[in-house]
């Protein structure tokens, strides 16, 4: 526990929420696949969420105007992905100087253009974790902010304590997000763990209707605002 508090406590400092560490092992063969013998090699994975700002969320579906663009791009996306790559990066430090191998996986990247994703999946590993479950949208879904969350993970071999099961979708007959993607890139399935994820979300069509906007309007995030975890009338 010694560990995990001082891991938690340099997490703290930088704002980061949601704080838990996953069993990589029922998925070993899904990360196999997705980045290599490199990654799969792991057994834990840290993984740490920082909310989005509300303010900024909130006004995303005015997003043909200049400023809502700009406003959610620094502060919904670069910012809070580099306060993610700071505290994964002294995260790894820490443990690596005690001798635990560590690799740190950047926050919001994508490394295969062919697949549209990472070498790993963060939200899988903050479901894993407890942290939250992965909802018709492909998001992660946490009970109180949704699916605004930006999350980032460091891989371990550090003796930690795994924090939770993975926890059950609570989508239920909401079909919110499928509905409000304008190139309707979901289907609406629900999440299961040996089921490819074209089967629930066709990456592409996202990707082709952002890459057709001009710059700088290159943003919909409408899966991430419709949510109803996260959209609170109140807010
Ligand atoms: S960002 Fe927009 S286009 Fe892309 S999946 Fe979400 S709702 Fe659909
Ligand atoms: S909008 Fe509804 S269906 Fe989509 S992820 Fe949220 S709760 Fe699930």
């Amino acid at each position: 526990m010694y560990l995990y508090n001082e891991l938690k406590k340099i997490a703290d400092q930088y704002g980061v929420k949601y704080f838990g560490v996953a069993d990589l092992s029922p998925v070993s063969d899904e990360i196999l696949k997705q980045g290599g013998s490199e990654v799969a090699e792991y057994p834990l994975a840290i993984t740490m969420g920082i909310v989005l700002p509300d303010s900024i969320v909130n006004r995303l579906p005015d997003r043909k105007n200049k400023a809502v663009v700009i406003d959610y791009k620094h502060h919904a996306y670069d910012i809070i992905n580099d306060r993610l790559d700071f505290t994964a990066s002294l995260i790894s430090t820490y443990l690596q100087d005690k001798e635990y191998n560590v690799m740190p996986v950047p926050a919001g990247r994508k490394t295969s253009q062919e697949k549209l994703c990472g070498s790993f999946s963060h939200k899988l590993a903050a479901h894993l974790a407890g942290l939250g479950w992965i909802g018709k949208s492909c998001l992660l879904i946490t009970p109180e902010h949704g699916p605004r969350v930006r999350w980032i993970t460091v891989l371990t071999d550090a003796p930690l304590e795994v924090t939770g099961e993975p926890m059950a979708e609570r989508c239920g007959d909401c079909n919110l997000c499928v509905e409000a993607c304008p190139v309707g890139a979901f289907t609406g399935r629900n999440f299961k763990e040996d089921e490819p994820r074209e089967e629930r979300y066709q990456a592409e069509k996202c990707d082709k209707f952002l890459q057709m906007k001009e710059k700088p309007y290159r943003i919909c995030g409408m899966c991430i605002y419709i949510c109803p975890y996260g959209l609170k009338e109140d807010k």
